[in-house]
């Protein structure tokens, strides 16, 4: 059985504190994580954080994130003490709107998503040639998330890490509210996922619909493309 597979089989039922010890242990100095700071990354975080010492994290800073975000990511950075490191479009803006014209977001989110979002990061995986990158995804959180694996590889045969793929939503707000962690306070707005601020791209969700349904609403988009073309085999 090819080895991704088996590997995957052993994690299978793995709470994430295996996951992330998995990973910490396998590649030393060789793993980051990527966040946007939302409820189920600030739960890793705050793992991470009694596991490595100055675990590096980046934020992909879109140049669209809500004031709230950036201003709750400050904080975290400065109490929590945080190794974040930020991402920025290779693309400015300027260049954006001159090239493709105002308002990418509206018109074309799948190339906005991926000259702000995609290209950074793989700009970033070339450069820095890290062997894994743990990032926060559930299967809970949506229809095309729901094949993901504890261990998947993405299309630079990079491995992306998910320790939280056997927690749920309702598993994320009872750590949450166990160790009083704080959050974003768009929460308490009503949206259940946060990305970027325009309304085309975040607006709050319907009760008890999936966690994502607010993001890219009646775009036929669910996701940004950062997690697409993962594979689970070597
Ligand atoms: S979420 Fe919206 S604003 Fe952010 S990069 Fe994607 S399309 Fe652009």
């Amino acid at each position: 059985m090819p080895e991704l597979q088996k590997l995957n089989e052993q994690l299978a039922a793995a709470e994430p504190r295996e996951i992330l010890d998995w990973a910490i242990r396998s590649f030393p100095y060789q793993t980051a994580m990527t966040s946007s700071f939302q409820a189920s990354g600030i739960v890793l975080i705050h793992m991470l954080r009694t596991m490595s010492f100055d675990f590096p994290i980046f934020f992909i800073d879109t140049g669209y994130h809500f004031p709230e975000t950036i201003e709750y990511k400050n904080r975290l950075v400065r109490e929590w003490k945080l190794n974040v490191h930020t991402i920025v479009p290779v693309m400015s803006k300027t260049e954006q709107n001159r090239v493709h014209g105002p308002r990418l977001f509206e018109h074309n989110p799948d190339l906005c998503c991926r000259l702000n979002k995609v290209e950074p990061l793989d700009a970033l995986q070339r450069e820095l040639e890290l062997k894994g990158w743990i990032s926060a995804l559930r299967r809970d959180q949506a229809e095309t998330r729901k094949g993901l694996k504890p261990v998947m590889k993405d299309s630079h045969g990079v491995l992306r890490i998910h320790p939280l793929i056997n927690w749920d939503r309702r598993n994320i707000w009872a750590y949450i509210d166990a160790h009083g962690l704080p959050t974003n306070p768009l929460y308490d707005q009503g949206y259940a996922s946060i990305g970027c601020f325009p309304p085309c791209c975040t607006s709050k969700s319907e009760p008890g619909s999936d966690e994502r349904s607010g993001r890219w609403a009646g775009k036929g988009k669910v996701e940004c493309g950062l997690h697409s073309h993962l594979k689970n085999e070597n």
